[in-house]
């Protein structure tokens, strides 16, 4: 199980997991290539929230999604704020926050849901966490920077996928790309939270100058997923740093003012219309 390029002729390209797809779970996580978006923007920022023209996001979400064979109106996006809050979406929510910030699903950093909805976050730098949960037919998205991620925000979506019966046993994981500990340096006020909340700490901070430690996100949130029953080869990781990959991806801590990659999660349509036949075909 591993992630993949998948590359366009019209220059979109975005990573994937192709053994997903065969399960009807398609998962993509966009590159900055392709889009229409001016400097510092360019070129295919997803985020609305970033202050790049509207027009030019709305038409890169556009370019994005037909590239996957969606449409806006298929997708969810949420107001992320750094939080743990996770949300439960239905097809009711379908299009929310798509063409504007206001009508986004209110201040939360993580939304599963069972329905045929597509679930998306925006990412430069913290970690995209995707969950499918075959049993019960769960998809889940996390967005999970340094706070998100000391305050386990992957666990508490693990919480919520066992109250809807589905076990941790049963899940599957993938991390998308986000920024490495090659690049990302914290410092101790950030660090002593990992210290409090972690058992393995060694393992995710390391110490390089007094007070200056080098932080591994990717292996804090694997150490939560795992502690919390996930088996270790069910999650797949893409292990790609956004900050070294300047061709690639968007990063904050690299940048500043700059834009984002898109996390998209949802079932494919073809596995979406042989379930249709199928029910047609019983009844
Ligand atoms: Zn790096």
């Amino acid at each position: 199980m591993r992630w993949e390029w998948e590359r366009s002729r019209n220059g979109i390209q975005y990573l994937t997991i192709p053994e997903w797809s065969k399960w009807g779970i398609k998962v993509a996580f966009s590159s900055r290539e392709g889009g229409v978006s001016r400097s510092p923007y360019h070129s295919l920022n997803l985020a609305l929230h970033v202050n790049d023209s509207t027009k030019d996001v709305l038409h890169n979400r556009e370019i994005f999604l037909a590239e996957l064979g969606y449409r806006m109106d298929d997708i969810v996006v949420a107001e992320q704020v750094h939080g743990i809050k996770v949300k439960a979406i239905t097809e009711m929510d379908k299009g929310r926050g798509m063409q504007d910030l206001l009508s986004a699903i209110p201040k939360c950093d993580s939304m599963i849901t069972s329905e045929d909805v597509g679930l998306m976050c925006f990412f430069a730098d913290c970690v995209p966490i995707y969950f499918y949960c075959p049993q019960i037919g769960l998809i889940g998205i996390a967005h999970a920077g340094w706070k998100g991620t000391a305050h386990k925000i992957v666990k508490e979506v693990l919480t919520r996928i066992k109250l809807a019966g589905g076990s941790a046993e049963g899940c599957y994981a993938a991390i998308g790309p986000c920024i490495g500990a090659c690049c990302y340096e914290v410092d101790e006020h950030v660090a002593i939270i990992f210290k409090e909340n972690f058992n393995n700490v060694s393992t995710i901070l390391t110490e390089t100058a007094e007070g200056k430690y080098k932080l591994d996100l990717v292996k804090a949130n694997q150490e939560i997923l795992i502690s919390e029953g996930i088996l270790p080869e069910n999650i797949c990781c893409a292990e790609l740093c956004t900050a070294c990959q300047a061709d690639h991806f968007y990063s904050y801590r690299r940048d500043g003012i700059t834009g984002r990659m898109a996390a998209l999660i949802i079932k494919e349509k073809k596995f979406i219309y042989l379930a249709f036949l199928r029910s047609i075909m019983e009844e």
